[in-house]
Parts: structure tokens; C-alpha cells; sequence
């Protein structure tokens, strides 16, 4: 738990969130202000910054990201209409929260 972080907040209940998907790692929630039809936060429960800051030992942390993706991609029915993962990387590639969390994007009519 970093103090005032947004998402440590949201993943510990202090702001309220409707999670789609919740385990002992990880939570998934809509984003706020939707990129896509289909936009949804996948965010690891420990804070870590960015993608900078991981660690070996966070490889299965991360991994796992991946697979609860098309887990969700799946469940929101975009899984064969495809989607588009993306992490951003400080302030430079557009990270504004600095909790790591991918970005799952899709149900575009095309
Ligand atoms: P990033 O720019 O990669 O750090 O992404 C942060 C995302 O969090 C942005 O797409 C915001 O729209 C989203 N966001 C900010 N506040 C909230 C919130 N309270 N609930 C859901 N999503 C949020
Ligand atoms: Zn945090």
C-alpha cells in the first residue's frame, strides 16, 4: 500500500469501485473514462510504479496479468473480435496512475 495512490485506494475499498473480477492478486474494473467500448483496468494488488520498477521475483505477478486478460476479454465477449493490451510507462508514455495496471481495450465495430 503506497499512501495516495489512487488505485491502492480503489483496491482497498477507501474508493468506491465496481470490480468485475476480483482474486487474493489482482482487481478489474472499468476505466473511468472509456478509450474504447470495452475498456478495463487490470491491476495487480501490491503497488508497484511501472513496468520499471519490476523485479524477478515479479514475474508471475506479471504473467499472470496476461492470463486473467483473456480471461476478461473472454467474459466482455471481445475475446474473437480481438483487443488491444497496453501498458504506459511514466509520464512520458501517457502513465498517469503510477500503480501498474494493463489497459484491455476492444469492442470496436470493425
Ligand atoms: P494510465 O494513463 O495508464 O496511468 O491509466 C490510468 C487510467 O485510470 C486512465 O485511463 C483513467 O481514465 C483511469 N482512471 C482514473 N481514475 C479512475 C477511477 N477512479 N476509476 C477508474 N478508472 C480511473
Ligand atoms: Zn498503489
Amino acid at each position: 500500500m503506497s499512501e495516495d495512490c489512487l488505485f491502492c485506494k480503489i483496491v482497498n475499498k477507501e474508493i468506491e469501485s465496481q470490480f468485475l473480477y476480483e482474486d487474493d492478486t489482482y482487481v478489474v474494473f472499468k476505466d473511468i473514462n472509456p478509450s474504447a467500448p470495452v475498456h478495463l483496468l487490470l491491476v495487480p494488488r501490491r503497488h508497484i510504479r511501472s513496468i520499471n520498477d519490476l523485479e524477478p521475483a515479479h514475474e508471475s505477478l506479471v504473467g499472470g496479468l496476461f492470463s486473467l486478460a483473456a480471461k476478461m476479454a473472454k467474459e466482455q465477449g471481445v475475446d474473437k473480435s480481438g483487443y488491444k493490451l497496453l501498458f504506459n510507462v511514466e509520464k512520458g508514455g501517457g502513465q498517469m496512475v503510477f500503480h501498474l495496471h494493463l489497459h484491455l481495450l476492444g469492442g470496436w465495430q470493425r
